[in-house]
């Protein structure tokens, strides 16, 4: 006998796993410049010189023995403190590395922090649609229950009116993503204030705090204007889960962060059951060599450029055909709408041109699709005769 729950979760890839693995079996038969592949969120831009600089740096100048040590389960401490300094200096915040604790990424923050706030099994952790697929597992494994409420179509804000009226006593935590995958949409500050303001009544409604959980592994991903509020400066009750996989391109080397401030709610007990949680998960300290990296590289900063300019070829061209989309200001995501109003029918459409775009159910947004274009621009241009081509079977019109 084995877990059913586990068995169902290794057993079954995910819809983008599939596509992925399906345009690998197109690109082998009709040629890999055929195939427009929109499927994974793999950052595209090579993480920033300084990064493999330092890396090779810490190995070269370092022991063996330091560099591929364990260290302390809650991170190192110089390496804790640079990325302190670094979140003071841009957010006028006053964080020590007591605050910090390294994580293997950004899914490993989140199961550490899950696990903390997990009370009992009525204890809920609620998000917003659509949101990043493995909360539902990360939490529903994990002994908690998971709820949701649609977000404000087509801004992708909070719809608040949902969102109060699913707050519950058992709410233990409301997980926000922004910028979002998959909608690339960055909240604004007044849907941030709102939210602090809605969840400071709540717990004292309730008698305990709500905390926020703010997902930002795309924080520095933000294009023209647009900025990412820093949420903990709006609600004091907010647990910050990063990683460096997107802003530094370091997916495969799972590093990042969960920072608690010390103005939290019951602080000690949170940072402290936060380690729990990463303990009870056995990942006993985060990746030693990437921990020093990151602390070398604390201020270091993506060139996004290359998104952007994909941001725009491709917005562009979509609108020209006609097609509408989420207001995409961050990440690497577009949420485009379907033209037929289902998400996955027009995937299956889009298959038949070799044009591979994640039908939105998966992310419980069933009307909509999501295209990653951290691609290489090229196939962006390729792939617009095949957008047409799809909008124009879908509508009627080819
Ligand atoms: N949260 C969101 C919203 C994501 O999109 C991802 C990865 O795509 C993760 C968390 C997990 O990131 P990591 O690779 O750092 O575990």
């Amino acid at each position: 006998m084995v877990n059913s729950t586990m068995l169902d979760l290794g057993s079954n890839r995910s819809v983008i796993r599939e596509l992925f693995e399906y345009g690998k079996k197109r690109a082998a038969e009709c040629g890999a410049e055929n195939v427009f592949d929109y499927s994974l969120g793999n950052p595209s831009i090579p993480s920033p010189a300084e990064v493999n600089e330092n890396a090779v740096r810490i190995m070269r100048e370092r022991s063996s023995i330091a560099v591929h040590g364990y260290t302390s389960a809650v991170g190192d401490n110089g390496v804790r403190t640079a990325i302190a300094d670094d979140l003071n200096a841009r957010f006028g915040t006053s964080y020590k590395k007591e605050n910090l604790f390294m994580t293997c990424g950004a899914a490993a923050s989140l199961i550490s922090v899950f696990r903390a706030l997990t009370v009992d099994h009525s204890s809920e952790i609620l998000a917003i649609a659509p949101f990043f697929p493995e909360y539902e597992c990360f939490v529903k494994a994990n002994g908690g229950v998971f709820g949701y409420v649609p977000a404000d179509v087509p801004s992708f804000q909070i719809d608040f009116k949902k969102l109060e009226a699913m707050i519950s006593e058992n709410t233990q935590a409301v997980i926000i993503n922004s910028p979002n995958n998959p909608s690339g949409v960055v909240y604004s500050e007044e849907t941030v204030a709102r939210l602090a303001d809605l969840l400071t009544q709540k717990s004292a409604r309730f008698g305990h705090p709500i905390y926020i959980i703010s997902d930002e592994p795309y924080r520095e991903l933000v294009y023209g204007s647009a900025t990412v509020p820093w949420v903990p400066s709006f609600y004091k009750n907010t647990i910050v889960c990063y990683s460096y996989s997107k802003s530094l391109s370091l997916p495969g080397e799972r590093i990042g962060y969960v920072l608690v401030p010390s103005e939290c709610d019951g602080f000690t007990d949170v940072y402290n059951a936060v380690a729990g949680g990463a303990r009870a998960s056995g990942f006993v300290c985060a990746p030693s060599l990437w921990q020093y990296t990151v602390g070398a590289c604390a201020s270091s900063r993506p060139d996004i450029a290359g998104y952007d300019e994909n941001r725009r070829l491709l917005c562009g061209a979509l609108t020209e055909i006609g097609y509408r989309f989420a207001p995409p200001h961050g990440a690497f995501y577009l949420f485009i709408e379907s033209p037929t109003g289902d998400g996955a029918s027009f995937s299956e459409t889009a298959m038949k041109h070799n044009l591979l775009l994640v039908p939105g159910n998966g992310f419980k947004c069933d009307s909509y699709l999501r295209a990653a274009y951290c691609v290489d621009g090229e196939m962006i241009k390729r792939s617009i005769p095949a957008f047409r081509a799809a909008y124009l079977e879908a509508t009627g019109n080819a």
